[in-house]
C-alpha cells in the first residue's frame, strides 16, 4: 500500500524525506556498522547527534542564550508534575488557564503540590474558545501562569499570549511547537511532547530559563528534577535517543524548508483551505470560531452521527485516514501539523466538497 495522508493529532505524520533518510540509515549509522538504536549515548556518534539537535532547535525557535533546551523521557505528561515541582516553590502557588482536558491534567497535577487558581476557563462552551484574561486577573505572587498554547482536541489556540506582568509563563506547546513563530524570551518554560510536530514518541523537549533551574521541591525525584538534566547536558541516564536523532532530522528538515516563519506561512494557507471551506459549506460545520481557531488541529461536524461515520468510512477508502473527532467534541479533526503535505490538505477539501454535492 502507498503512503496515506494521516491526519492523526498525535503520534502524527512524519515528514517521508525524514522517514526515507532513518530507513537508509538503518543498519548502518554513519559508518559506524551499528544502528543509532544500538550505540552508546555517551559515543561520539551520538554526542553529534545530541549537539546538533539542540543546536538546530535553538536556532529554528531562536531559544536566547539564558534558557536551557532539555530533552526528557516521560512526555508532555510528566511535565504535568514537574512544572510544579520545580517552580512552584517560591510562594507555593500557581495560576492555571483551563482550555480543555490537557489544562485539567495539569490542573489537576498542579494541585498535589500546591495552590493552584484557576484564572479563566472556556468549559462552559466545551472549550470552543480562548477566555479573555487581563493582567489584573493574574496573582503577582504566582510562582507562574500556566497555559496550553493549542488545544489539540478542541482545535483552538491563543490569538495572542495573556499579559502576565512579570510572572513567568509556562506553555504547554506540544500541538504547536514549531508551527508557529512565537517569542521564546515571553517564556520562562516551554514544555512539549514530540509526537506531532518533532518526531515519535518517546520525548519531550523542556525549553525553560536558566533563572528557573536549581529550586525544586526536596520531594522531587532526581529524575524529577531539571537541574538534573540541565547539568548532564539531557544525559544524566541514558535518554530516548531514537527519537532525539528523529527530532534531529526532522530540525534539519525544517530548516531547509526556510525555518518556522516558512513553515507558518503553509500552514496558515492549509488551514485557511478549510476553514474557508467550512464557512462556506451547507453541511460541514466548524465548531471553533474566528480568531481562536487553531492552525494545527481543525475539528469539524456534520448534521448528524450517521453522516459524520458515513464521511469517515468513505475518507479512509479514499486514502483519508484518522480523521475520527476526539469523544468528547464528536465529528471529525484533521490534524495539519507541519509534515501534512499542502497536497493532503488539498484533497482533503476536494473530497469533502463532492461529499456535500453527494448528499445534500
Ligand atoms: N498536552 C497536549 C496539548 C497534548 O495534545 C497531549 C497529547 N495529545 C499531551 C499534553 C500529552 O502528551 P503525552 O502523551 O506526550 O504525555
Amino acid at each position: 500500500m502507498g503512503r496515506v495522508f494521516n491526519f492523526s493529532a498525535g503520534p502524527a505524520t512524519l515528514p517521508e524525506p525524514v522517514l526515507e533518510i532513518a530507513q537508509k540509515e538503518l543498519l548502518d549509522f554513519k559508518g559506524t556498522g551499528m544502528s543509532v538504536m544500538e550505540i552508546s549515548h555517551r559515543s561520539a556518534a551520538f554526542t553529534e547527534v545530541i549537539e546538533k539537535a539542540e543546536a538546530d532547535l535553538r536556532t529554528l525557535m531562536n531559544i536566547p542564550e539564558n534558557y536551557k533546551v532539555l530533552f526528557l523521557q516521560g512526555g508532555a505528561s510528566s511535565q504535568f508534575a514537574m512544572v510544579p515541582l520545580n517552580l512552584m516553590t517560591t510562594n507555593k502557588k500557581a495560576d492555571y488557564i483551563n482550555t480543555g482536558q490537557w489544562s485539567k491534567k495539569a490542573i489537576a497535577e498542579g494541585k498535589r503540590f500546591g495552590s493552584v487558581n484557576v484564572v479563566a476557563s472556556s468549559e462552559d462552551k466545551v472549550f470552543n474558545y480562548i477566555p479573555e484574561t487581563n493582567r489584573q486577573m493574574f496573582d503577582p505572587a504566582a510562582d507562574y501562569v500556566h497555559i496550553t498554547s493549542n488545544n489539540t482536541i478542541y482545535g483552538t489556540t491563543y490569538p495572542e499570549l495573556p499579559d502576565t506582568g512579570d510572572v513567568p509563563i509556562v506553555a504547554d506547546m506540544s500541538s504547536n511547537i514549531l508551527g508557529q513563530v512565537y517569542d521564546v524570551s515571553k517564556f520562562g518554560l516551554i514544555y512539549a511532547g514530540a509526537q506531532k510536530n518533532v518526531g515519535p514518541a518517546g520525548m519531550a523537549i523542556v525549553i525553560i530559563r536558566e533563572d528557573l533551574i536549581g529550586h525544586a521541591m526536596d520531594i522531587a525525584p532526581v529524575m524529577f528534577n531539571y537541574e538534573t538534566h540541565a547539568n548532564a547536558g539531557s544525559r544524566y541516564n541514558t535518554p530516548p535517543c531514537f527519537a532525539i536523532y528523529m527530532a534531529g532530522l526532522v530540525f534539519e528538515w525544517l530548516l531547509d524548508l526556510g525555518g518556522v516563519p516558512a513553515m507558518e506561512e503553509v500552514n496558515r494557507e492549509k488551514a485557511a483551505w478549510l476553514y474557508d471551506f467550512l464557512d462556506e459549506s451547507k453541511i460541514f460545520k466548524s465548531t471553533v470560531e474566528g480568531i481562536h481557531r487553531s492552525i494545527m488541529n481543525v475539528p469539524f461536524v456534520l448534521p448528524n452521527d450517521e453522516l459524520n461515520a458515513q464521511f469517515i468510512k468513505e475518507a479512509t477508502d479514499a486514502g483519508l485516514t484518522t480523521l475520527k473527532g476526539h469523544r468528547t467534541v464528536g465529528g471529525m479533526r484533521a490534524s495539519i501539523y507541519n509534515a501534512m503535505p499542502p497536497e493532503g490538505v488539498k484533497k482533503l477539501v476536494a473530497f469533502m466538497k463532492q461529499f456535500e454535492v453527494n448528499n445534500s
